[in-house]
This record gives structure tokens, C-alpha cells and sequence, in this order.
């Protein structure tokens, strides 16, 4: 599982995170919720190791990786604004957690068929078509990028993310670029891709009914704080203080 103790940062002289504790069981699905500018992002990137944290813990799988290199903790990381590689293919770009290669490498020629060869070469397709399928990318996969529509690369972003399974997993609204059939068929795909990997899974989100559906338990942040951590049911019924009860609103 995911143990994050008493994190803060800030940037500049502007606090952004102010002591946030949270723990994710393997196979447990949290939906982070709050305004903008909350602190939401910070956090994932705290976790996911692009960010280091001014104090405070981050455990995976028991292990102290708060100084941990991101390829070394065993998390995939889906974000806001997707970070694919223009250079590469749609192929390729979901392929690339399955090398071990390094970048420049990558960035020299196309790798899946000028790096790879014979056995290790079909696996990695095989990899790659086995997620493209369900997200509809199978036509897409020999573009680039700057080819592909918003909600496209977003994606390729998942398709990417879940080609390695990860142990903890990290979606920052990964959702906001898809129409609404597509947000629906996504969610699903996502909640798959977590019960069969058994993740760890922290998903922001601006969406509440997102949030209710998919989510184990809901995560309020405010002002870089974490107010309450609990059922969907139990968030709505029993709101831990006024703040939560205002971003909540009422359900019904
Ligand atoms: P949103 O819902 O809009 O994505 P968020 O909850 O993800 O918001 P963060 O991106 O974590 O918010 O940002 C929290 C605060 O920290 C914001 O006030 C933001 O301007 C500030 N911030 C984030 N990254 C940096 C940075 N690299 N340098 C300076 N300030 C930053
Ligand atoms: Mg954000």
C-alpha cells in the first residue's frame, strides 16, 4: 500500500501542503477531491517522486521512498496534461515503461521496431495492443502526438500508465478532455485496470459523482490540508466540519 505521513511543501513563502497524512490499502480506490489550487496536484507528484516534499514521509510497499528516484517506486502516474512524447508513436509511447532503455536512447530512433527484435520485440506489441484495444487506440498506433485529438492522448496517458501494473497508482483527472460516453466507458476501464492490478489507486478528480461512483473511500482537501477521509457515504451523511460540508454540497 501507499503511506503518506505529515507532508508539507511550499513554494516560495506560500505553504501549498501543510502536514498531509493519508494511507491507500492495495486495492483500494481514493477519490481526492477540492477547489483548485488546493494542493491536489502537488500531492500526486510528492508521491509519485517529481516533487520533493520539504518534510514528511512517503512509504510503498513499506519501503521509505521519499528520496526515491520516480522509476524506482513502483508507481505510474496519469496527469493533468498528458506528457507524452511528441517524437515517439502512439505505440511507442505507451511501450515505454516496458524498457528498460533510457531516453536518449528513445530519442534516437524509433525503438519498438529499431531497439527491440524477435521475441522481445512481439511481447512488447503484444503488451501494448493489449491496452490500446479497450481505449480504442488500435487505429491510432502508429501516429504522433501532435496528431491526436485532446482526449486521444489522454488515452494514450492511461493506455501508458497501466502497460506496467503498478503497484500505486496516480490519475490527476485523467478524465477532463473525454465526452460524456467516453468519461463513462474510461471509468470503467480505469476501475478495471485497479481491481486487476490490485493497485493502490489516488485519483483526483473535480467530478463528485466520479467520485462516488468509482471511489472506496474520498479524500477532502482545502487550502492545502486534508479535512476528511472516508466512505463516499459516510463524507456526505457526516461531513467532519463546515468546509466539507460547502464543497460537498448536497447529493441529491
Ligand atoms: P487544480 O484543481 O487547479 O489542478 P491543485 O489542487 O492541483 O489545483 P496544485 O497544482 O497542487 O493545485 O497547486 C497548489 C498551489 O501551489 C497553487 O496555488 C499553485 O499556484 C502553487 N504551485 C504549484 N506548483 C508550483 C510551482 N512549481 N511553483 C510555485 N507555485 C506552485
Ligand atoms: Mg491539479
Amino acid at each position: 500500500g501507499l503511506v503518506v505521513e505529515d507532508i508539507r511543501k511550499g513554494f516560495g513563502a506560500t505553504p501549498v501542503l501543510k502536514g498531509v497524512s493519508l494511507r491507500v490499502e492495495p486495492g483500494e480506490f481514493v477519490a481526492v477531491l477540492g477547489p483548485s489550487g488546493c494542493g491536489k496536484s502537488t500531492l500526486m507528484r510528492i508521491v509519485a517522486g517529481i516533487e520533493t516534499p520539504d518534510a514528511g514521509r512517503v512509504t510503498i510497499k513499506g519501503r521509505d521512498v521519499t528520496r526515491a528516484h520516480p522509476g524506482a517506486r513502483d508507481v505510474a502516474m496519469v496527469f493533468q496534461s498528458y506528457a507524452l512524447y511528441p517524437h515517439l508513436t502512439v505505440a511507442e509511447n505507451i511501450a515505454v515503461p516496458l524498457t528498460m532503455r533510457r531516453l536518449s536512447a528513445l530519442q534516437r530512433a524509433p525503438f519498438i521496431g529499431g531497439l527491440f527484435s524477435g521475441d522481445r520485440r512481439r511481447a512488447i506489441q503484444a503488451d501494448v495492443e493489449r491496452v490500446a484495444g479497450p481505449l480504442g487506440l488500435t487505429p491510432l498506433l502508429g501516429r504522433r502526438p501532435g496528431q491526436l485529438s485532446g482526449g486521444q492522448r489522454q488515452r494514450v496517458a492511461l493506455a501508458r500508465a497501466t502497460v506496467r501494473e503498478p503497484h500505486v497508482f496516480l490519475l490527476d483527472e485523467p478524465l477532463s478532455n473525454l465526452d460524456a460516453a467516453l468519461r463513462v466507458a474510461t471509468r470503467r476501464e480505469i476501475v478495471e485496470v485497479h481491481r486487476r492490478v490490485g493497485a493502490a489507486t489516488l485519483y483526483v478528480t473535480h467530478d463528485q459523482a466520479e467520485a462516488l461512483t468509482m471511489a472506496d473511500r474520498i479524500a477532502v482537501m482545502q487550502g492545502g490540508e486534508l479535512l476528511q477521509l472516508a466512505p463516499p457515504a459516510e463524507i456526505y451523511d457526516n461531513p467532519a466540519d463546515i468546509r466539507v460540508a460547502g464543497f460537498i454540497g448536497s447529493p441529491r
